[in-house]
């Protein structure tokens, strides 16, 4: 059977097509079309349709931004704002006429790095994003374990300070609110009075402020995947999203996370992702 995988972007849709041995048969982008809920299902139909031309038995997979209720199927949390509140799924099952699987960003990257990128080789996989938020994807065995309300994996918000930074979900202190991009900006900005890029920070940490930010993104990092491990204890951790280039995090963030695992014996494996940008369109088919 070959696989159709769609990953619905804020600013593309991309769709891929795999055949039985998991050669890429057909790929293309189009804008994802803005603000508009009903322009975006038909570009998802269309889409879905012309690639799959000529071909009879597949299955078809999407990676939406945003979370699904597992109570009501439809999406919540998204950053494209027209979808939240809408059944997607059922909706493009309707047009499409036959059952598909919808997961989102963060349970697609980590089916993609498990059963095609980097982690192929290992059982139990966390797969990680660490970007704009902050997210997670449980694998085992190659199958998705979203868990029984589809929260799996989701240690963005698991507390890290009680008494520390308000999170947009009502608590504070969320891992979300120290080791993602935006969170790490703010940071500097409360050290330094400055506001700069995470790029920009990164290029010169050799100096006071530079340490103390490093210090405490390591430890931060360090107790939030700790925790992760002392529950899961994967057999590997791939990091994604745009921090996943921060050399370091490989290096002194992987001592940081042993350190403070509860055990004598820890060498889970933290692996840089190998599919990229593409990780999202793959799980997708891999649904
Ligand atoms: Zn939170």
């Amino acid at each position: 059977m070959y696989k159709l995988g769609i990953d619905l972007g804020g600013t593309k849709i991309e769709a891929v097509l795999l055949n039985e041995n998991l050669d890429v048969i057909h790929r293309k982008r189009i804008p994802t079309p803005q603000n508009n809920y009903q322009n975006i299902l038909d570009s998802i139909t269309s889409l879905v349709n012309e690639i799959s031309e000529n071909v009879k038995d597949y299955s078809v997979g999407i990676c939406t931004p945003g979370a699904i209720s597992k109570q009501t199927g439809l999406i919540k949390n998204s950053n494209t704002q027209c979808l939240i509140g809408k059944s997607l799924k059922e909706d493009l099952e309707n047009n499409l006429e036959k059952n598909i699987s919808m997961e989102n960003d963060a349970n697609c990257f980590a089916m993609a790095e498990a059963t095609m990128g980097v982690a192929k080789d290992f059982d139990l996989v966390f797969g990680v994003i660490l970007g704009t938020g902050v997210g997670g994807g449980i694998v085992i065995d190659k199958q998705l374990y979203s868990g029984r309300t589809n929260i799996g994996g989701e240690w963005g918000h698991h507390t890290l300070h009680r008494e520390g930074n308000t999170c947009y979900c009502g608590k504070c202190g969320c891992v979300e609110t120290y080791i993602s991009g935006p969170a790490l900006e703010n940071q500097w900005m409360k050290l330094t009075g400055e506001t700069k890029s995470l790029p920009e920070i990164l290029m010169n940490l050799d100096n006071r402020n530079g340490k103390k930010w490093k210090d405490e993104f390591l430890e931060n990092f360090g107790y939030g995947l700790a925790n992760v491990i002392d529950i899961l204890d994967p057999d590997a951790i791939v990091l994604g999203g745009g921090l996943s280039n921060i050399d370091f995090l490989y290096t002194e963030g992987k001592e940081s996370v042993h350190s403070k695992v509860f055990s004598d014996l820890v060498d889970t494996p933290i692996l840089k992702n190998q599919l990229g940008d593409s990780a999202g369109v793959f799980g997708a088919c891999m649904l």
